[in-house]
Parts: C-alpha cells; sequence; structure tokens
C-alpha cells in the first residue's frame, strides 16, 4: 500500500481544534439541495483530509495557517455548477464555494483535496496574480521565474498562499511533482476583476 493510500485510510476525521472538540471540521458545511448526499459526503471526507493535511505541513506560515483555520471553523455554503471549463470557484474573502462535480471528481481524491484547499485560501482572502505562460521558445522544462511561471518555481503564481498550499495535499514527493506538472497542463486558476476565483480546464 502507498503511503498515500495509508494516510487517505487512517486521517483523523476530527483534528485541530482542540478548544471546541464537540466541532467536527466541515460538519457546519451547508450545501446547495442539488448537491446530493453522496457527494456532500466525499466534499465533507475531502475537506477534513485537506484540513488535516495541512495541520502538519510546514508550506504555510503561521498567520496563513491561523487564517485558514479560522475559515474552517465558518459555514463555508457549497454550491453546483455545471459550466464545462469550472472545476471550482470562489470569491476572494467570502464563505463560499463552487463545484463542478462532474469535472472534479473524476479527477481522484487528492486532486479533488488539492482544489478544496486551493479555494479555501481564497475564502480566507489569500489571492494570486494570473499565471504567465512560458514565451515563444521557453517552456519549463528551464523555469524562469522572472518571466513565466511554473511549479515549485516559488514565484509571483506558484508562491501563493493558495498554491503552496496545494502542495501539502500532493502525496509522496515524486508523485506530487507529476502531479503538478500534469495540472499545470490541464488548469489554471483565473481571478476575476469581481474577485472571483475559478479554477478553470485549459
Ligand atoms: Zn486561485
Amino acid at each position: 500500500m502507498s503511503s498515500s493510500l495509508l494516510l487517505l485510510k487512517t486521517v483523523p476525521l476530527a483534528v485541530a481544534n482542540k478548544a471546541e472538540p464537540q466541532q467536527l471540521i466541515a460538519d457546519n458545511f451547508t450545501f446547495e439541495d442539488d448537491i446530493t448526499p453522496a457527494e456532500v459526503g466525499m466534499l465533507r471526507e475531502r475537506h477534513r483530509f485537506a484540513f488535516s493535511s495541512i495541520m502538519s505541513c510546514p508550506v504555510l506560515n503561521a498567520n496563513e495557517r491561523g487564517r485558514l483555520i479560522n475559515t474552517y471553523r465558518l459555514a463555508i455554503h457549497h454550491s453546483r455548477t455545471n459550466d464545462p471549463k469550472v472545476n471550482a470557484s470562489a470569491f476572494v474573502g467570502v464563505p463560499a464555494m463552487s463545484v463542478n462535480f462532474t469535472n472534479l471528481f473524476p479527477q481522484g481524491p487528492i486532486e479533488i483535496a488539492q482544489t478544496l484547499i486551493h479555494e479555501m485560501m481564497h475564502c480566507a482572502g489569500f489571492s494570486h496574480p494570473d499565471r504567465r505562460h512560458p514565451p515563444e521558445g521557453m517552456s519549463c522544462t528551464d523555469p524562469n521565474p522572472a518571466l513565466f511561471d511554473c511549479p515549485f518555481d516559488n514565484g509571483q503564481y506558484y508562491g501563493t498562499a493558495p498554491l503552496r498550499a496545494e502542495v501539502c495535499i500532493g502525496g509522496s514527493q515524486s508523485d506530487m511533482r507529476a502531479r503538478f506538472q500534469k495540472k499545470a497542463q490541464e488548469e489554471r486558476c483565473v481571478i476575476d476583476s469581481n474577485g472571483l476565483a475559478t479554477i478553470r480546464r485549459v
């Protein structure tokens, strides 16, 4: 059994909020009526997995982790989107998110958790600029963070809190590198002038 599978099976359902032990993470989240019980169950389980992963991950600093914990205590409202180009979206600083279940859920448990934590960081108020494509003749085989954005370059896009949070849920180092390269080819997050942060298919 791989370590990530083992982690999936052993992740605690109630974590971190020791001051309020009766309060399970994601139990107070709310869901539109058109989201099925099975989808609600998956969302809650993946939020708990993401939250517990972040709490044991050094990638976020104390301020970032604290703001995420406070956001997880809010009644995050979940709605459905059927936009075929969208995986999920959330307004920066607003305790709500929208999910395209048809697009997101088949991607697998790790990717679901990465998308949820990315959007939760937006709910917590964190932002990032648009991802910059490599200029003609350049690529992420030879990253240059001054000019364009590539996974793990710690630059102006991948160095931000929402993208770093995803790293906490990336699995083992080798799996994670491959997963981020694949994600970079398949999706990017764009924040529009209204502050809506959307993880889009490219
Ligand atoms: Zn984003």
